[in-house]
């Protein structure tokens, strides 16, 4: 069986790869196993204070050379969302993608796989106040901040709606991906 780095080595690599491709710009993130990931190579949550890079360890065992693509494209994500709030696979995204020597991007490949809506997370933030809520299942209407206004629904302070847990699906190949998105 392959020995897979140590979430502490993991660390190490994600210094690395900072310094090599990011100039040293990615904000320290949280990178770990996750046992449960079943369809995913890897996944961030922008969410968390640090944000939390996860990874499969079941899927590297497998496939231990994209260990190092993957955590890469994830910083990507890191990089674009502390610099531009972008999350996602935009413009910013793929030019960085480019710079940094990856060229696999499944969009292309036509090979995206559903995203069982079980892993789905959006979370709704006021920008006023930075009140924040989770929802598993996207809001059906606009909603407004309950902390800004207590009493009813306020178009000054809506919430935006973030999908916040981007997957990568792992597969045969590596190629699946998923973006998240930012909508009202
Ligand atoms: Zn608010
Ligand atoms: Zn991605």
């Amino acid at each position: 069986m392959t020995t897979l780095p140590t979430e502490p080595d993991l660390q190490l690599i994600f210094a690395r790869l900072n310094y090599e491709f990011f100039n040293g710009e990615v904000p320290d993130c949280r990178i770990r196993y996750n046992e449960r990931f079943s369809n995913s190579a890897g996944r961030i949550n922008y969410s968390e204070r640090p944000m939390t890079i996860e990874l499969s360890p079941k899927h590297f065992r497998a496939y231990p050379e994209a260990l190092e693509e993957t955590l890469l494209h994830e910083m990507i994500h890191a990089w674009c969302f502390a610099r531009f709030r972008d999350m996602g696979h935009g413009a910013r995204f793929k030019k960085k993608l480019r710079e940094c020597g990856l060229t696999s991007i499944y969009h292309e490949l036509g090979n995206v796989r559903p995203l069982r809506e079980s892993n789905r997370r959006y979370i709704l933030r006021c920008e006023r106040c930075a009140f924040e809520a989770l929802r598993k299942r996207k809001p059906a209407k606009p909603a407004s901040c309950p902390r800004c206004n207590k009493r009813r629904f306020d178009p000054r302070y809506p919430l935006i709606i973030y999908e916040i847990v981007e997957t990568r699906v792992a597969g045969d190949t590596v190629e699946g991906l998923h973006a998240a998105v930012k909508g009202r």
